[in-house]
């Protein structure tokens, strides 16, 4: 008889998804690997599945079943199987490394069905807002954050209620443009976009780092998962990427939670909180580390932060319009339809044709996702001489 609980992993052939099963591998007397699902690459997916002999697994994309698989279990196809992946009753901790609005409909399901829900997608709790808040207050799912700055605030604040807290600083590592000036933006190339200094991750969230799309994500995401206001997020870059987040708390008393990068701590954190299970990890070294330095963040020329900040405050259905027109955004940017100046100017563009309403449902939702890409790929299709200036 074991005591190991069994855990779906959602994106298990990402960067998220393959840093869940090396943490979850080391320990084998507290989680069982229990679904794995994908998007696309049936053979990666065939291959976790042979390693990790899952209950099933679930290809959300129903047209590329793999080709001579290796593993004779249980496939299933299609985002309804992903959401029924989400809710299995079997399964009481879901992992969401799923990237994007895509990641939306399993969140709602693992939180409505009561489960420990480990929140790599901030996209889906970025667009969901309320929805998926409540939800988890509907099922009594619990939403844990793997996301290093809102696992570190989490670390930080303890049991202390969120009424003693001033305000929080997330940190950035500011991305590969950090130091480059403006004037050679509109030069940069998918690849320079992709050689992110500190952190390996998945390339859409990559690009966002290096618009600072993430990091506007991110101050909305700790908005919603904490309950402050946008006036108590400050957000600070820090290059090295050792300091993961800083709350203040109204006494002056300034909290920080510290290490070297790797998601893989946030991951176990996320899966066990607030137990701490012993890890494998790379002794922090306060001297050797070298000196931790701080500088502002160049908002003027990384105009992806402030437009996702100013589409949290709005509210409503904005954060999904956002989200959306920069999905196609960084998909155009890597495919070279658009310059990496271009992203900003698109996402602008479409924020500024659909007005921000409250958001009635989950089917609402999914119309104005639908409506905010197509509208984005009209302008990406559009040719560069009917484009005006707006998309260089
Ligand atoms: P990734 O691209 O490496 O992996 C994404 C996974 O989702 C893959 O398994 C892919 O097959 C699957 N997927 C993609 N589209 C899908 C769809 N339409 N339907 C079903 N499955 C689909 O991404 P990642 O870097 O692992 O990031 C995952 C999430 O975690 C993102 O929301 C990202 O912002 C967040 N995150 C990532 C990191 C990191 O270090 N990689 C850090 C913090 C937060
Ligand atoms: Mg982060």
């Amino acid at each position: 008889m074991t005591d190991a609980r069994n855990v779906a992993v959602l994106g298990a052939t990402g960067s998220i998804g393959g840093s869940t099963l090396k943490v979850v591998a080391r320990h084998p007397d507290r989680f069982r690997v229990a679904a794995l699902t994908a998007g696309r690459k049936a053979e990666a997916l065939d291959r976790l599945a042979v390693h990790w002999n899952p209950d099933y697994v679930v290809l959300a994309d129903r047209s590329d079943p793999p080709a001579g698989r290796l593993w004779h279990g249980e496939w299933r196809y299609g985002s309804e199987s992903m959401r029924w992946a989400a809710a299995d009753p079997a399964t009481p901790i879901v992992v969401n490394a799923l990237v994007g609005f895509a990641g939306l409909e399993s969140t709602i399901a693992a939180l409505g069905a009561g489960k420990r829900l480990a929140l790599a997608n901030k996209e889906s709790l970025v667009v969901g807002g309320s929805l998926v808040l409540e939800a988890a207050a509907a099922g009594g799912g619990e939403l844990l954050p793997v996301d290093s700055e809102h696992s570190a605030i989490l670390q930080c604040l303890g049991d202390r209620p969120t009424a003693e807290v001033h305000r929080v600083i997330l940190t950035a590592s500011g991305g590969p443009f950090r130091e480059w000036p403006a004037a050679r933006f509109a030069s940069i190339r998918p690849e320079d976009a992709l050689a992110h200094p500190t952190w390996s991750m998945g390339d859409k969230i990559t690009v966002d780092s290096a618009t600072l799309a993430n990091k506007a994500l991110e101050v909305i995401e700790a908005h919603l998962l904490f309950g402050l206001d946008f006036d108590q997020i400050g957000v600070v870059v820090h290059p090295a990427s050792i300091v993961h987040s800083m709350v203040e708390f109204r006494d002056g008393s300034t909290v920080s939670q510290l290490g070297h990068p790797t998601m893989e701590v946030p991951i176990l954190y996320a899966l066990t909180a607030p137990e701490r299970l012993p890890n494998e990890f790379r002794s922090f070294d306060p001297v050797g580390s070298g000196p931790l330095e701080f500088e502002e963040l160049r908002r003027e020329d990384f105009p992806m932060f402030e437009i996702g900040v100013t589409a949290g405050r709005s509210g409503g259905t904005a954060p999904a319009v956002y989200n959306a027109a920069n999905e196609v955004a960084v998909r155009a940017f890597l495919d070279g339809q658009i310059g990496f100046t271009g992203i900003p100017a698109l996402v602008e563009a479409v924020l500024s044709t659909i007005p921000p309403t409250p958001v009635e449902s989950l089917e609402h939702l999914v119309a104005v996702d639908e409506e905010a890409r197509s509208r984005s790929r009209e302008i990406v299709g559009t040719p560069p001489a009917t484009r005006g200036d707006r998309i260089p």
